[in-house]
């Protein structure tokens, strides 16, 4: 609006810059002064108003200021040039006094409520009659966006070394965890020995195996003899144990290249890779020792019981050529055993 009139008084007094103006000072009908305070000086108390310890300035400029200090500097006035040419604002980081400022510049254009002041400046045919400048130190805001970067950094960092923390637990845990799910899904738990579902998959991948190169291999298929009076004299606890230690037994009497399997409550299967029916007996022979030379210690640990097994073994032939005819011999095999008097193997 060109100036506005306040009531004169304390720190308000006429602007000497305005003096040439008629009606800068005026007198109400009922005898208030008021005097008319234009942008500049407006915008200088403002700025004053507000202003603290920082070194951030804002003032208008002209290029024939009423007030000399609205006289622009070198760098103002370069850039009065550019807004003149039509460039809508200067934003530009600049060395000041030895430290970096961020400078802006807004071209104020000739407007009719200039005139009253800045008349003459329509004779130039210019449009850009001064500027509004703005000068901010950047020190204090690097400083604190320093600081902010540091404790984010610091943050993330918390982040990013729990967080690796988390995921090796979660790593080392979950691999762990899934170990554990692969090992008792193949595993009995009682004996420590496949499960029955493991080594019938064992049967014949071996099986084939054999097959392809034209390699012996028998099976034998072990039963624990009148195991139902075990449990039943002794007790289920001793029956289990009795199991245990079964499982051991087979583990100590097989050669590494075997592969011992719990097929059922108290049956067992033997894989015998490469093996032929006669090497087969000795296996058989040497696993029923091994059941003469165990005991099953009883509750007290003072006495113990003896186990006995029946084995049926069986080998690979032309007419005996699948895991299920393989099977299907070893259990008719097992049953002569048992039948035959029990604590023997039959082919
Ligand atoms: P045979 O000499 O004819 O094989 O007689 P057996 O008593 O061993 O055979 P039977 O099939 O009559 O009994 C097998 C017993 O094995 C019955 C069952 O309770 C027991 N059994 C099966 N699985 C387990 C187990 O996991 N723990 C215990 N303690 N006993 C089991
Ligand atoms: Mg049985
Ligand atoms: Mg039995």
């Amino acid at each position: 609006m060109g100036g506005v009139y306040v009531e004169t008084g304390g720190d308000v007094a006429p602007l000497d810059s305005l003096s040439a103006l008629t009606e800068r000072d005026i007198q109400t009908e009922s005898g208030r002064k008021i005097t008319l305070l234009n942008s500049p000086s407006l915008l200088r108390r403002i700025v004053k108003e507000f202003e603290g310890s920082s070194s951030d300035r804002i003032r208008l400029i002209a290029y024939n200021p009423i007030n000399p200090s609205g006289k622009p500097d070198p760098w103002e006035m370069s850039n009065l040039e550019l807004l003149q040419k039509g460039q809508k604002e200067i934003r530009e980081m600049v060395e000041k006094d030895g430290k970096m400022v961020f400078r802006l510049l807004y071209p104020i254009k000739l407007q009719p409520k200039c005139i009253k002041c800045h008349g003459d400046w329509k004779k130039t045919n210019r449009k850009v009659v001064g500027g509004l400048s703005v000068v901010v130190d950047k020190t204090p805001y690097d400083r604190s966006y320093g600081e902010l970067v540091k404790k984010l950094s610091m943050g993330y960092l918390g982040l990013w070394f729990f967080g690796v923390i988390g995921l090796l637990l979660f790593d080392v845990s979950g691999a762990k965890l899934l170990k554990k799910i692969e090992y008792t899904s193949i595993h009995d738990k009682l004996t420590g020995l496949r499960n029955r579902g493991a080594i019938e998959r064992r049967l014949h991948d071996e099986l084939k195996l054999a097959e392809r190169y034209n390699k012996p291999f028998s099976i034998l298929l072990l039963d624990i003899d009148h195991f139902k009076q075990v449990n039943d004299q002794y007790g289920h606890h001793i029956g289990d144990e009795t199991l245990r230690i079964v499982g051991n037994l087979l583990r100590q009497h097989i050669r590494e290249t075997d592969i011992s399997g719990r097929y059922g409550g108290e049956e067992f299967l033997i894989l015998a890779p490469n093996t032929d029916l006669e090497s087969s007996i000795i296996l058989a022979q040497r696993i029923l020792q091994g059941f003469h030379n165990s005991k099953v210690p009883l509750d007290d640990k003072t006495a113990t019981i003896s186990v006995t097994a029946s084995i049926g073994i069986s080998s690979l032939s032309e007419k005996v050529n699948s895991a299920d005819e393989l099977l299907k011999t070893a259990d008719k095999a097992l049953y002569k055993a048992k039948n035959q008097g029990r604590d023997c193997y039959r082919m």
